[in-house]
């Protein structure tokens, strides 16, 4: 037990949808939590995402990452209406489907895919684009109906509202530099703005939380077990209606329509530190796909660019676990491409380890010491 009196029971590192959806479970479950972000509120990884809720071509992705998306995607509606309550800002959860126009040619792969869609209970056909797109060819395409999307910069804000209501003390611009360790047990964060104590830290910091912990020794914090992977994307602004309906997706590139009829297209996949910069060569490529895929964007003007950090971690699956080597040491990251679908998810296996009680989905393949 820490001998500090603290004023909260929990300090949480980082706003984006790991640490602010936590937040809201814990607050709900009766704990007193401090959030400290070291920007703006929920800015990076979670505000620039595309916002689809299933995994790309999610047949080739490690079972526990699909596990953990899966668990998501079947309770995204509860989370979305729970926090689009009380008037708070609507995320948009859009059911668009989306349809695949590589998922493989041979016969193997396909029945791969079949198989991932039925274990996960996803519908999905196999279609000729060129029937409902005729400017597309693609004989075997895979349809996923019932896939959806929301608008991620909303579900933030919407997420903000949500933890404020449940009495959450969100504070930006406050890095957090360091843990405070008494012993083998946690009591607090160094921040710019002095120490802050708690009995439990938990670590949200998306891409950085490989920098928090000095000591290489403590596994699955290094700057080696989690880094940024940067992801680039644009977007074709409202005014212009193209009559983009469904997520299209082929080669890695990927269009969403938004209901206001902006269609966001990412991504690139570049390893490039921590750098956020855009660059024009992603921009004609992605545009040239976009073209490529829906010709009514040709003379759409792009209304923004931008690009985001995901969390990498070397197996591509996250880090959930109570740090077994700190007492009151908690870490919920490394989500990659996948933080927005898993987030409902992640953030009752997170609650249920730190309140001590049994979880849903077995921790193991999440564990921080597992490489
Ligand atoms: C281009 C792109 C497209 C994507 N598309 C999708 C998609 O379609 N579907 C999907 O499910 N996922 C998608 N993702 C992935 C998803 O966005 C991430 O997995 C998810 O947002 C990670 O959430 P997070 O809370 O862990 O990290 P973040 O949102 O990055 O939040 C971490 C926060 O911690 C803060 N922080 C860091 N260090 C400190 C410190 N020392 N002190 C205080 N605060 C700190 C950061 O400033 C940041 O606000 C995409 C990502 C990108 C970049």
């Amino acid at each position: 037990q820490s001998h500090v009196l603290s004023q909260t029971d929990c300090i949480i590192v980082g706003s984006g949808v790991a640490g602010l959806s936590s937040a809201l479970r814990l607050a709900k479950a009766g704990w007193r939590v401090t959030v400290l972000e070291r920007e703006e509120i929920g800015r990076e990884a979670s505000w620039a995402g595309g916002g689809i809720l299933c995994p790309l071509y999610g047949w080739r992705y490690p079972e526990p990452v699909m596990r953990l998306a899966a668990a998501g995607m079947a309770q995204y509606r509860r989370f979305t209406d729970e926090l689009s309550a009380n008037g708070h800002t609507d995320p948009e959860l859009f059911t668009s489907g989306m349809l695949i126009l590589d998922p493989g040619s041979s016969p193997a792969e396909q029945s791969t895919v079949s198989n991932w869609a039925t274990r996960y209970g996803i519908r999905h056909q196999w279609q000729d684009a060129s029937q409902h797109f005729p400017h597309l060819s693609q004989e075997r395409a895979l349809w996923l109906p019932d896939i959806e999307t929301v608008r991620n910069p909303r579900l933030m804000r919407a997420l903000v509202e949500s933890v404020r209501a449940a009495g959450v003390d969100i504070r930006a611009y406050t890095p957090v530099h360091g843990l405070i360790l008494d012993g083998a047990q946690v009591i607090g964060v160094r921040t710019e703005q002095g120490d802050l104590f708690a009995e439990h830290v938990l670590i949200t910091a998306g891409a950085w939380s490989g920098q928090l912990v000095p000591d290489p020794l403590i596994p699955g914090l290094s700057p080696a077990d989690i880094f940024p992977v940067r992801g680039q994307m644009i977007r074709f602004g409202a005014a212009m209606h193209t009559g983009l309906a469904t997520i299209l997706m082929d080669e890695g590139v990927y269009l969403i329509p938004r209901k206001d009829g902006s269609v966001v297209v990412g991504s690139s996949v570049e390893h490039v530190g921590f750098d956020k910069h855009t660059t024009d060569e992603a921009m004609t490529r992605l545009h040239r796909k976009a073209v490529e895929l829906w010709p009514n964007l040709a003379h759409a003007p792009i209304a923004q660019q931008w690009a985001g950090l995901r969390p990498g971690t070397r197996d591509e699956i996250p880090y959930i676990d109570a740090h077994p080597e700190i007492a009151g040491l908690f870490v919920s990251t490394g989500f990659y491409r996948n933080g927005l679908a898993m987030a409902p998810a992640v953030a009752e296996l997170i609650t249920d380890v730190m309140l001590g009680r049994p979880t849903q989905i077995d921790l193991g393949d999440y564990r921080i010491d597992r490489i």
